[in-house]
């Protein structure tokens, strides 16, 4: 399963959820590059930069960070991806490592829908808990920009497939994750 979301559209709380809920890993492309920076790996160290203002960082580093996870056994009944792909390139990267690595397939796809003004509010929201290096207004704004401009075609990249299902992302934790189990 693919979740797609803009920052601040709670795929990161949801995938936590769907993950406990069917008992599969969900894989974070953020979170590992967060603890490769947190490290101080040779991974980390060449995110870094790019992470903390915003930008993507090279697709075969995160495409080389799923593939690895996807091997480990935990992953062979299904897995949950939250924020990779996030460029219809990595989409494709991720079709082809999976039929390398002998595995089915993306079956699902879900998008958890939030306008631009709620996802800001949330995300100014929690900028000022101060958790995340680049949860500052002008980083947000480009990580904004980039969702735009990169991520948003992945929805036709797999409405075309017949794959996506949109959701509203609206409500509380426990509204919006039954909206996804019945749209499953
Ligand atoms: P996230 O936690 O998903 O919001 O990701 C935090 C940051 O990690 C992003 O702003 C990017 O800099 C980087 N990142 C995470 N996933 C990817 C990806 N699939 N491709 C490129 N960069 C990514």
């Amino acid at each position: 399963m693919v979740l797609l979301g803009a920052p601040g559209s709670g795929k990161g709380t949801q995938g936590e959820r769907l993950a406990r809920r069917y008992g599969i890993p969900r894989l974070s492309t953020g979170d590992a590059l967060r603890a490769a920076v947190a490290e101080g790996t040779p991974l980390g160290r060449q995110a870094q930069a790019t992470m903390a203002a915003g930008g993507l960082v090279a697709d075969e580093l995160v495409a080389s960070i799923v593939e690895q996870r996807l091997q480990q056994p935990d992953a062979s009944a299904g897995f949950i991806l939250d924020g990779f792909p996030r460029t219809t390139a990595q989409a494709a990267l991720l079709d082809e490592r999976l039929q390398t690595l002998g595995m089915a397939p993306v079956t699902h796809v879900v998008h958890l829908a939030v306008s631009h003004n709620e996802v800001m509010q949330r995300l100014l929201d929690r900028a000022g808990q101060q958790q995340r290096a680049d949860d500052r207004e002008d980083v947000i704004l480009e990580r904004m920009r980039i969702y735009q401009a990169q991520t948003q075609p992945l929805l036709a990249y797999y409405a075309t497939q017949e794959k996506l299902v949109s959701v509203d992302g609206y409500g509380s934790l426990d509204v919006v994750e039954s909206r996804i189990v019945a749209a499953l």
